[in-house]
């Protein structure tokens, strides 16, 4: 009888991880795709940090261009000083002078505010970058182990159900029933183990009387609460409280 018990351990391992398995394959793009979300939505994030520097950037060269041009003009109204005939048009002239030295004023402030800016956000930007690369690396390492797992399912669950084949034809036709019916019944766990008197798979209390039984491995022990079948910790070591 033991040596039942160890292949309905070995057969509730196999059809454990089949279930896993089954369970990856529908969980694991969704899983890829979150995180190719996430690294997607961080890039943009990051790209736009970027995008408010090149426009702050944008502007002050805009404004530098203000600037020259300023200049420019007051340097053409000087020129056409010499040819002012009356005292009201020379007045005219001088006051469009002072009118774009405001101006040139008030751009040079635009200038240095946005400079200052600049410089603020491409220190902040250096941090930001280096954290957001950083997790980039981590998201980008998951995605890859996960695909590569994905990429293995079909071939691993191949492996493990030709085990599992194998396996069920060593065990007698009517224990192996009762195994499934519980499988079917107790959602995918049949066999566990009952450890320090209590069940692994309801965790109720297993009477001392019975957890004995247990240990001696001389017939199939249901669970009292679950119907699960029971069976020793591996390790005699765990069997005692
Ligand atoms: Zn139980």
């Amino acid at each position: 009888m033991k040596e039942q018990l160890q292949m309905l351990i070995r057969l509730q391992e196999l059809d454990s991880k089949i279930r896993l398995h089954d369970r990856q394959e529908t969980s694991f793009p969704k899983e890829i795709e979150k995180i190719q979300r996430e690294i997607d939505e961080r890039a943009e994030a990051f790209q736009r940090e970027v995008e408010k520097i090149e426009t702050l950037e944008k502007e002050r060269r805009q404004r530098e261009r203000d600037l020259e041009a300023a200049a420019d003009q007051i340097k053409k109204i000087q020129g056409r000083l010499p040819e002012v005939k009356t005292n009201k048009e020379y007045q005219a002239f001088l006051s469009e002078i002072d009118h774009l030295k405001e101006k040139m004023d008030q751009y040079e402030l635009e200038i240095i505010e946005r400079l200052d800016k600049v410089d603020t956000l491409q220190e902040a930007l250096k941090e930001k970058e280096a954290a957001y690369l950083k997790e980039k690396e981590k998201l980008e390492a998951r995605k890859k182990e996960l695909t590569e797992q994905l990429n293995h399912l079909p071939d691993d669950l191949k492996g493990l159900k030709a085990r599992r084949d194998d396996l069920e034809k060593k065990i007698p036709p009517d224990l192996l029933k009762r195994y499934h019916t519980l499988l079917e019944k107790r959602a995918g766990v049949a066999v566990v183990y009952a450890k320090n008197e209590i069940c692994q798979g309801c965790h109720m209390n297993i009477p001392p009387q019975l957890f004995n039984q247990i240990q001696k491995c001389e017939k199939i022990i249901l669970c009292p609460h679950c119907n699960r079948i029971l069976v020793p910790p591996e390790k005699p070591d765990e069997a005692a409280a």
